[in-house]
């Protein structure tokens, strides 16, 4: 177990406890949200660490990394997926201007997204943790992830794009890997960070029943400011920050779940609609925000 004495972000010792979260997918344990004061970032504190935590992922209904075809969520989060991935292609080669480059994918799961950027003549290199998912990987899409302890073996400056795709806010080494993030970057390659955002208007109305905390999976909860500490004391810039158009509607989906027992998909859209419109003006209010993040 990790008690924080001190913010993981900016190191503040300026922290306290904000609100209490209940670990819906897996143990039902209730775990403590803190937040710093200075940099606005939001931890899980006594958090199970890296040798402890792999009891928490093991569930069927933790969909992440897995391909089932179960119930509305799970194929509603499928369909969306083939959507995101030809967005998540486009951004890639329109931010870092290569149109067929070398990128590292950092907790790739099943590998869905690197093959579609592999179909787009990019090299590609995927990390990931689960093995079962690799395995997966590498059936569907011939694809052989490596283990992420990989990621410090790389040569400097390897990669026109580095991605993690809601992966930051569940590694443990926070501060290792934004360092090593910028030593894999070529001198103009762009690092692709999304995360969730609890500042977003649907984590407002859902308070402690929001998806986006997902404890104790997720350590980190970052707000644009939080990650803009993080960036900055590593010598990285946001250059640009954008919202994820269909994360409001499956996380709003899984709030109704997690406050009211049951599913109000009708709700559920209203609410993900409204966050959409909210986000249209003020993209900092989206469920989930992609960081386009320069040298
Ligand atoms: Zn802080």
């Amino acid at each position: 177990m990790i008690h924080y004495e001190c913010c993981p972000v900016c190191k503040s010792k300026s922290i306290e406890k904000d609100i209490d979260s209940t670990d819906y997918t897996v143990s039902k344990e209730i775990f403590p949200i803190w937040k710093c004061n200075s940099c606005t970032v939001k931890f899980t504190q006594d958090v199970p660490s890296q040798e402890a935590i792999g009891r928490y992922y093991k569930s069927d209904n933790y969909v992440s990394h897995s391909d089932t075809k179960k119930g509305f969520i799970h194929s509603l989060y499928h369909t969306v997926r083939s959507i995101t991935l030809k967005s998540k292609k486009n951004l890639i080669i329109s931010e870092t201007r290569v149109k067929k480059g070398n990128i590292l994918d950092i907790g790739c799961g099943t590998g869905a997204f690197l093959s579609k950027m592999k179909s787009a003549d990019w090299s590609i290199l995927g990390l990931e943790p689960d093995e079962m998912a690799a395995e997966k990987a590498s059936i569907l899409y011939k694809i052989q992830p490596q283990n992420p302890i990989e990621l410090f073996s790389k040569a400097p400056e390897s990669f026109d794009a580095i991605t993690m795709w809601h992966v930051l806010e569940h590694v443990h080494q926070l501060e290792e890997y934004v360092v090593q993030l910028k030593k894999l970057l070529k001198k103009d390659g762009v690092l692709f960070i999304a995360v969730p955002n609890y500042t977003s208007f649907d984590s407002k109305l859902y308070k402690n029943h929001w998806a986006g905390y997902d404890v104790p999976r997720h350590l980190y909860h970052f707000s644009p400011k939080s990650m803009e500490v993080l960036m900055n004391n590593h010598g990285l810039n946001i250059k640009k920050i954008k919202p994820m158009w269909f994360d409001p509607f499956y996380v709003s989906m899984l709030g109704e779940l997690q406050q009211y027992g049951k599913n109000n998909i009708l709700k559920a859209f209203l609410i993900g609609f409204l966050t959409d419109i909210i986000s249209l003006f003020r993209n900092k209010k989206c469920t989930s925000l992609i960081y386009v993040i320069t040298k």
